[in-house]
């Protein structure tokens, strides 16, 4: 797969405080890519290095295969901050403001104000628009132009869950469109609904990145219960996929590997004379990882 963004090895201190160790990933065409990490982790960092709005202290980025970066930036749309729009302009004056600044066309205003799905509501001043909308119409600044890239920071920072949902529902139809978007969040389960691909960052450290299906699929675990649980445990540890078995309420927890699922469990269980009483594929959340990678306390 063609890679639309190529990091490597991006490094950054703030004085004394490393933001960015070494950190390398690459982002594939057409993929929703989310960089997360908790507070702190180096996001926002890493989204102004690749928008040339911060400098790195060292490593390489390129975009599009190596396209010199004032050309490429104009392939790019991006919403690091909310930007200030007139609360008692319209959103199609709004968009007028800030399409005159980068010198687009009407046509660009309208084709945008309906790819956020906000046209009906064009001639409505920004103050009766609800956060979701107001963060639709941000969106919409950022894709004029016509980007092939979207990145956006913590897009669905303050709003409440319909909000949230209206801006993922955007992000999934600006993607089917052809964009390829990278976001910063630290909302992983809004992440894990959107996103194809991760990049997990802790204090600078890049911990883990790939297709959210690989990254899923290696932490699969496989629950077994039967009559005897000791002669189940025994039997188990005879099956070759199987890399770790753990007991907990009365169940065993099987990490396997990736050609080991509930079926070459099930089968070899019976072959071994045992009928399972229980038998589940326990898909491990993205959340649930990224609280292992950076230690964080799941909140309650
Ligand atoms: P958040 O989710 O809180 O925005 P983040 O993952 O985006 O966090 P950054 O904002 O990139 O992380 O910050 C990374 C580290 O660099 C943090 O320790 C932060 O305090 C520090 N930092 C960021 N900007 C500056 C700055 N201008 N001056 C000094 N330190 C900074």
């Amino acid at each position: 797969m063609t890679s639309v963004l190529s990091i490597q090895n991006i490094s950054k201190s703030y004085g004394p405080i490393a933001a960015l160790k070494g950190v390398s990933f690459d982002v594939p065409e057409g993929s929703v890519f989310g960089v997360l990490g908790p507070n702190g982790s180096g996001k926002t960092t890493l989204l102004g290095i690749i928008l040339d709005v911060l400098l790195a202290k060292g490593g390489t980025f390129s975009w599009f295969g190596g396209m010199p970066h004032d050309q490429a930036r104009k392939e790019i749309g991006s919403l690091l901050e909310t930007p200030n729009f007139y609360h008692y302009l319209s959103a199609y004056n709004n968009l007028e403001i800030t399409a005159a600044l980068r010198g687009k066309g009407e046509d660009d205003r309208i084709r945008v104000l309906k790819q956020v799905g906000l046209f009906e509501r064009k001639d409505s001043k920004f103050q009766t628009f609800s956060l979701g909308m107001k963060q639709r119409l941000a969106i919409g600044a950022a894709l004029l132009g016509r980007p092939k890239v979207l990145v956006l920071d913590e897009p669905t920072n303050g709003l409440d869950p319909a909000g949230i949902a209206e801006i993922r529902e955007l992000i999934r139809s600006l993607n089917r469109e052809g964009i390829t978007i990278i976001i910063a969040s630290h909302l992983l389960d809004e992440i894990e609904k959107v996103c194809t691909h991760v990049a997990i960052l802790k204090r600078g450290d890049l911990l883990l990145s790939g297709h959210v299906d690989e990254v899923l699929v290696s932490e699969d675990q496989v629950e077994v219960r039967a009559a005897d649980m000791n002669l189940l445990q025994e039997v188990l540890k005879g099956l070759a996929g199987v890399k770790k078995v753990r007991l907990a309420e009365q169940t065993l927890q099987l990490s396997c590997d990736e050609y080991t699922g509930t079926s070459q469990v099930n089968e070899y269980c019976i072959s071994k004379g045992i009928i399972l009483s229980h038998l589940l594929l326990r898909k491990k959340s993205l959340e649930t990882k990224f609280m292992e990678l950076t230690n964080e306390q799941k909140p309650a």
